[in-house]
């Protein structure tokens, strides 16, 4: 699908998000061998680079290396404003700072090295923050404006409104038609950033000051603001005798579901044919991923905000996806939806298929149980008379279904043996979900046999440590390795990439299902967002996103923190792409953390890779003998 792995991998992890920008590391000039050559003492800063904004507030996080220390001269030292930073051997570093109340952070470097010193004025941009002015007992902060933008939603229904302002005051929106609505304040405390919430184990780091100007509204959807025909809504503050007043930047367009307008979902609109095609669905616009929808689904329009759409899946479901995915069908297109009818499985070698006739190319779920599969239709009633088995087939215990709305169907296929995995996807009108058969695994030898893929993460992107080691370079040193270890043990191993040519998320997911992959490893290092202590938050932990790929994921983290020795960060459920197929358990390693000077050192390292890469294979190894033992 268009870039959203990609954006959402950004957004939510540390590794994937481009620190450094989206090229390695350049080739600096390296020092020569010779002494008359020798680079001159200076501190190097990695992170944040000059296209960086720190997103963080009150501290954040540095790093790079001292460079050109004398050989003989004994260990370097390095101080940032007057405290001294802890260097390794190579001159790596990194420090954890307090940020001044400003746009512009300035830090100076002073390294020492026998007789030399050198003193490096380094400046980081900080991203800008709202500042209530001095003189004024009432104020707006126009930044902070929610929602913005334009909005469509049938007439009346609510539009949550909240704003920063000055606090104590009397707050309204003044209505282009007279009246007006009133915003009250916030009480609670103030959100911590994103990155905070998902990626601190320090619950300190969660408790923020109460919010003083915080205030929030509910407003029925009108058509205000929309194509320069009706007027805008006004902001009004009072306090203290003073007023202030600014026009809330929202234009409201109005729904009409009488005649609703239908659309079919397409991501590949440009036929490119590089497109997994499948549309993601979210509760929340730009949130995470709760259905994939394949292309051809239909379904009703009932809102928009900005670049998102929300479809009508049943009368009590609603899914955001991207408007740009989104193609109208002719105007008097009825609603997509009617009668399920009889159902029937037909036996494969390698799976099992279920066969569902739709009346339309209706919106569907698939949720999984440890040893069943639930397919949810939206729009759906049933009249599923005949539920055909087809023969006896070893995988299935047995059929249900369920109408738990008047246009919803469950239809769940209860199974002998855990999920190992499924695709589903639409062949004409009927909606076809595979089953894919477990393998059949030797319990003493586990590995024998079975097809793994392992996923060198990046590039694109990729993090980068305070020597420069660049992300990819690690990743791929450790998947060979990894690679020669499973297939000594017997597996078929293939390798998403074998060079640095950068490669993006779908042809790496799409290569694992092709192989039939039975395990999908993809390997990265991790580094984290900015406004996290780096050195109370590092070590091991390892993402799936399905559940059938929760033990994979654990058996791989208890292998590395034992092989690696960093401290246990716990396996985590994460949106990414890697871990999102649903034909093999996917897990996604985040070994060690490559912007810290010990980590970045051991991913360097021979001896570290063939540790991390000993952690994958036990690890993969592990959770095969642990469901070659199941009944
Ligand atoms: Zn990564």
């Amino acid at each position: 699908m268009r870039s959203v792995g990609v954006l959402l991998a950004s957004v939510v992890t540390g590794c994937a998000a481009p620190r450094t920008g989206t090229a390695p590391v350049p080739a600096r000039a390296q020092p020569a061998p010779s002494a008359a050559a020798r680079e001159s003492l200076h501190a190097d800063v990695v992170y944040p680079a000059v296209t960086d904004v720190i997103q963080s507030h009150d501290s954040a996080f540095l790093f790079g290396s001292v460079r050109g220390a004398s050989a003989g001269a004994g260990p370097a030292s390095l101080t940032i404003d007057g405290r001294p930073v802890p260097l390794r051997a190579n001159g790596a570093w990194i420090a954890w700072l307090p940020l001044p109340d400003d746009t512009l952070a300035r830090f100076r470097l002073v390294a020492h090295s026998g007789p030399d010193s050198n003193v490096t004025l380094f400046a980081a941009r900080v991203a800008p923050q709202y500042r209530p002015p001095a003189d004024r007992a009432a104020w707006i902060d126009t930044t902070s404006f929610t929602p913005a933008g334009s909005l469509a939603l049938p007439p009346g229904e609510g539009i949550l409104l909240t704003v920063h302002a000055a606090p104590g005051a009397s707050v309204r929106l003044q209505l282009p038609w007279g009246s007006s609505v009133p915003l009250v304040p916030d009480s609670l405390p103030v959100e911590p950033p994103r990155g905070v919430r998902a990626f601190s184990t320090d619950t300190a780091a969660f408790r923020l000051p109460h919010a003083a100007g915080r205030y929030m509204g509910w407003l029925p959807a009108a058509a205000m603001c929309a194509d320069g025909r009706t007027a805008c809504a006004t902001l009004t503050v009072a306090v203290g005798g003073d007023g202030a007043s600014a026009r809330w930047p929202l234009t409201v367009n109005t729904l009409d579901l009488t005649f609703p307008t239908v659309v079919v979902l397409n991501d590949d609109t440009a036929h490119t044919g590089t497109t997994d095609s499948l549309t993601p669905g979210r509760a929340v616009p730009h949130g995470t991923y709760n259905w994939f929808f394949p292309t051809g689904t239909e379904a009703t329009l009932s809102g928009r905000w900005n670049d998102q759409a929300r479809l009508q899946l049943s009368r009590d479901a609603v899914a955001w996806v991207n408007a740009d995915e989104v193609v109208p069908l002719s105007a008097g297109t009825p609603p997509p939806g009617g009668v399920v009818g009889s159902v029937r499985l037909s036996p494969g070698p390698k799976s099992v298929i279920l066969r569902v006739p739709l009346p339309a190319r209706l919106p569907f779920q698939v949720t999984e149980h440890d040893r069943a599969l639930t397919l949810r239709i939206y729009g759906g009633a049933s009249d599923i008379n005949w539920m055909q088995y087809g023969g006896t087939d070893p995988l299935v215990r047995r059929m249900s279904y369920a109408q738990p709305a008047s246009d919803e169907v469950t239809i769940t296929v209860d199974l002998t043996r855990r999920v190992w995995g499924y695709r589903a996807r639409y062949d004409g009108r009927d909606l076809l979900l595979e089953i894919r058969r477990p393998p059949e695994i030797a319990p003493d030898h586990p590995l024998r046999g079975r097809t793994i893929v392992l996923d060198p993460g990046h590039p694109p992107l990729g993090a980068t440590g305070p020597t420069g080691l660049w992300e990819p370079v690690a990743t791929l040193a450790v998947a060979l390795k990894a690679k020669r270890l499973l297939e000594g043990a017997g597996a078929t191993v293939f390798l998403t990439r074998t060079d640095s040519t950068p490669l993006e998320l779908y042809p790496r997911t799409h290569f694992a299902e092709m192989h039939d992959a039975d395990v999908l490893v993809s390997i990265h290092a991790n580094a984290l967002p900015d406004g996290v202590n780096p050195f109370t938050n590092n070590g091991t932990s390892v993402y799936y996103f399905h559940p059938r790929s929760a033990p994979l994921a654990r058996a791989l983290d208890r292998a590395l923190v034992a092989e690696l020795g960093v401290r246990d960060l716990g396996m985590g459920r994460g949106d990414y792409a890697l871990v999102r197929p649903t034909w093999m358990p996917a897990a996604l390693t985040e070994g060690l953390f490559i912007m810290l000077p010990d980590q970045e050192a051991m991913l360097g390292s021979e001896d570290g890779q063939r540790r991390y890469a000993r952690g994958l294979a036990r690890g993969i190894e592990n959770f095969l003998r642990e469901r070659a033992r199941e009944p």
